[in-house]
């Protein structure tokens, strides 16, 4: 799950990272009593969505009038700001954040991530910060510095001095990045964060070190026991149909082709995904119903699944284990009748109850269409898409 700038900002600063003083505003009036309060006699304007590179869209402006302040947060509000990161479909804007302006004399990078490989959170770093990292990789690999840490004993003192160094930090400077980097990692750690990234961190002409943006990602499944980070979710920058799912308890992916489909099991979807695309097809999304999913909520998965315009089949693909075949049949016939569809609909059940499950498909007296195999049920699947006009 992703938060805003203005929110990362506010957990790292309560973790000791030095950010600039700022104020959140929801109209133009408000932007500009932010940036009187205050004081000083330059504002960066900040637009605040789920994504990187605002400052090439269009999103982030240094102000140096009041006036100003409002005038450019009025062209803001309510606007979707497309970035390289959005899509084409960009992000509206409802907050926008209002700091007091740097002194900028070097911009750095710094992330935090999970490795997988080291199965440790890595820190990577460089001293040319300002753009993404994407660009960075790739026009100045060498600026890269990565560091593991091992959890026996978090980020130590002289790691974190080590890696101050190789940015060519001294002097002052070399104190003051130590102490960044080590409540960056605390609060990854202790948040359960998938992402901490400060870019650009900067250096400023008076010698001191500020996160001038700020990036979080957490890790969903552990918002569970994080309520204060969960709070922080803002369902109008996420895909409406990934916000549905989640409301509902559901794992649902969203794709761009025109086959719905329902599955238990994030190790079976990717399998159905690749037996779509092998029999010719492209999957609309995916959704995982889970483990031990009553015919309530298999109603409500094909829901989900249809609330995507772009799909003209759905296909079921339930492994029971935990699950049982006759309910998820039970659910596909009620959402049938209940929803009043049309469309195709394939299923493939296999596993426990699944002589019953058959049977009740079977006597629904509906237009299902039925499938033993994973590949045959991809193929059938694919095959009763409507034809599309020549
Ligand atoms: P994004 O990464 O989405 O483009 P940033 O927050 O990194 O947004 O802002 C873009 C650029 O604007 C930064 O690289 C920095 O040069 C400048 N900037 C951002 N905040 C400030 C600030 N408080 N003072 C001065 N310059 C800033
Ligand atoms: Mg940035």
């Amino acid at each position: 799950m992703d938060i805003h700038e203005y929110q990362a900002k506010e957990i790292l600063r309560g973790f000791g990272v030095p950010v600039p003083r700022g104020g959140l505003a929801y109209s133009p009036e408000q932007a500009g009593y932010r940036a009187r309060a205050l004081g000083g006699a330059a504002w960066v304007v900040k637009a605040q969505i789920h994504s990187g590179g605002r400052g090439e869209a269009g999103g982030v402006k240094l102000c140096r009038s009041e006036e100003e302040v409002r005038d450019f947060a009025a062209t803001l509000f309510g606007k979707r700001l497309v970035t390289k990161q959005t899509g084409a479909a960009g992000k509206e804007v409802y907050r926008v954040w209002v700091e007091a302006a740097s002194d900028i004399a070097q911009e750095l990078y710094l992330g935090f991530v999970l490795d997988r490989k080291s199965e440790r959170i890595m820190i990577v770093a460089s001293a040319h910060g300002g753009m993404e990292i994407e660009d960075l990789a790739e026009s100045d690999p060498d600026s890269l510095c990565r560091m593991v840490i091992d959890p026996a004993t978090g980020l130590c003192e002289f790691q974190a001095r080590e890696l101050a160094f190789a940015l060519g930090l001294r002097g002052g400077l070399v104190a003051q990045m130590v102490s960044t980097l080590r409540a960056c990692y605390r609060a990854y750690r202790e948040l359960d964060a998938m992402m901490v990234e400060i870019n650009p961190l900067v250096v400023t002409h008076a010698g001191e070190i500020v996160a001038l943006d700020a990036k979080m990602s957490f890790d969903t499944n552990a918002l569970f026991r994080r309520p204060q980070i969960a709070e922080l979710r803002d369902a109008s920058q996420e895909d409406p149909r990934e916000s549905m799912a989640a409301d509902h308890g559901l794992a649902y992916v969203g794709l761009d082709g025109d086959i719905g489909c329902i599955i238990n099991g994030a190790g079976l979807a990717m399998a159905t995904m690749d037996m779509i695309q092998l029999a010719g097809g492209a999957p609309a999304n995916f959704l995982d119903i889970g483990g031990g999913a009553s015919p309530e909520r298999v109603t409500q998965a094909f829901r989900t699944v249809l609330a995507d315009r772009n799909v003209s089949v759905v296909l079921v693909n339930i492994f029971a284990g935990i699950n049982r075949c006759d309910w998820v049949a039970e659910g596909v016939v009620q959402a049938y009748r209940e929803l009043g569809l049309t469309l195709p609909v394939v299923v493939r059940l296999s596993g426990t109850n699944v002589e019953e499950g058959r049977r009740i498909l079977r006597e629904s007296g509906l237009p299902l269409i039925t499938a033993d195999t994973l590949a045959e049920a991809a193929e059938r699947a694919v095959a009763a898409r409507p034809k599309l006009a020549a």
